[in-house]
């Protein structure tokens, strides 16, 4: 059941979340209206390549400015909004905001500027509309196709119906790539890896960030990640690691040949005009 009504559902166990559950309610009523007024708002994250430290894309990631909670996390509303049905505008408006923001970065950068990487709720590819929405937020902001990427979760493929299973590869075929999020966190078989038109594993943060301690736990969990790493190459997938906290959790990734990395190590998720800085300090480096 947990896994049908995706993700969200898991932080009901975490306590932070407990303590804040009183105001679900405000967040469920509030919702359908803060997107007219404008209270969401998106934060772009690095995702660097390994090899040499250069920008290749950022992951947008929604947040929403509540006028009473202050800002929420996606973890706090997500989850509802894909109950109440909100996540299917929420979730376009988010790609024609991405796309826009990306699509402007190659006009002011051309291809300096980072590729970028929208998530997918289990709902959103589901939708029928879906290739259709894409077509045209690809068409209205100029952006070229191959420079989307679309994050869906292992749950969201697990025993796809034939129709997902034509859209994701429309969308394959119109040029846009596909990235299974959170690689190792469900419960499916590996089978959609076979069938899924995929190009690309994003390893779970949890894998690499909770190796914190040292000993049996520690040396195992890499083993893991190494294993993950080969994996992906097996099957020709690019392969991003998350939750890369520090030089010592990207040096490992870098010597196991992950190819890029997504952490705190490489940059918080941040305003659009902290990506600009990233983007024209790299280039007065002259690198790549
Ligand atoms: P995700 O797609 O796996 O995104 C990565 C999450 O890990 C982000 O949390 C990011 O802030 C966090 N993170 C990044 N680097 C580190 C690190 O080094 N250490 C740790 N501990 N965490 C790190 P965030 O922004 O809270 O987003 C949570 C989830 O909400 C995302 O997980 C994604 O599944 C979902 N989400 C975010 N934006 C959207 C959206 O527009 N649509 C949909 N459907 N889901 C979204
Ligand atoms: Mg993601
Ligand atoms: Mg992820
Ligand atoms: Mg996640």
């Amino acid at each position: 059941r947990a896994k049908a009504e995706g993700r969200g559902r898991w932080t009901l166990f975490d306590p932070q979340r407990n303590a804040r559950s009183v105001s679900r309610y405000a967040v469920s009523v509030r919702m359908p209206a803060a997107l007219d007024r404008g209270e969401f708002f998106i934060d772009y994250q690095p995702l660097c390549r390994l090899d040499d430290g250069s920008l290749s894309s950022v992951e947008a990631l929604v947040r929403w400015r509540h006028p009473q909670l202050g800002v929420l996390g996606p973890d706090e509303f997500i989850g509802t909004a894909e109950e109440t049905g909100l996540i299917m505008p929420l979730g376009r408006w988010v790609l024609e905001q991405a796309c826009g923001q990306a699509a402007d970065w190659v006009r002011r950068f051309g291809d300096r500027a980072p590729h970028i990487n929208v998530n997918l709720a289990v709902r959103q590819v589901r939708n029928t509309g879906l290739v259709q929405d894409i077509d045209r937020i690809l068409r209205s902001t100029g952006l070229e196709p191959k420079r989307l990427q679309l994050e869906i979760t292992e749950s969201a493929v697990v025993g796809p119906e034939d129709e997902s299973l034509r859209a994701l590869n429309s969308l394959v075929d119109m040029g846009v790539s596909l990235a299974i999020d959170d690689f190792g966190t469900g419960w499916s078989n590996l089978a959609y890896l076979r069938d899924l038109p995929v190009s690309g594993l994003k390893i779970a943060g949890s894998f690499v960030s909770d190796l914190r301690d040292s000993g049996r736990e520690q040396v195992l969990g890499w083993r893991i990640v190494g294993g993950l790493v080969s994996l992906a190459h097996t099957l020709g997938l690019t392969v991003t690691a998350e939750g890369v906290e520090n030089e010592d959790h990207a040096e490992r990734l870098r010597s196991m040949g992950c190819d890029r990395a997504q952490g705190w190590y490489f940059g918080r998720p941040v305003r659009p005009e902290e990506i600009v800085k990233m983007i024209t300090e790299e280039s007065g480096r002259g690198e790549r």
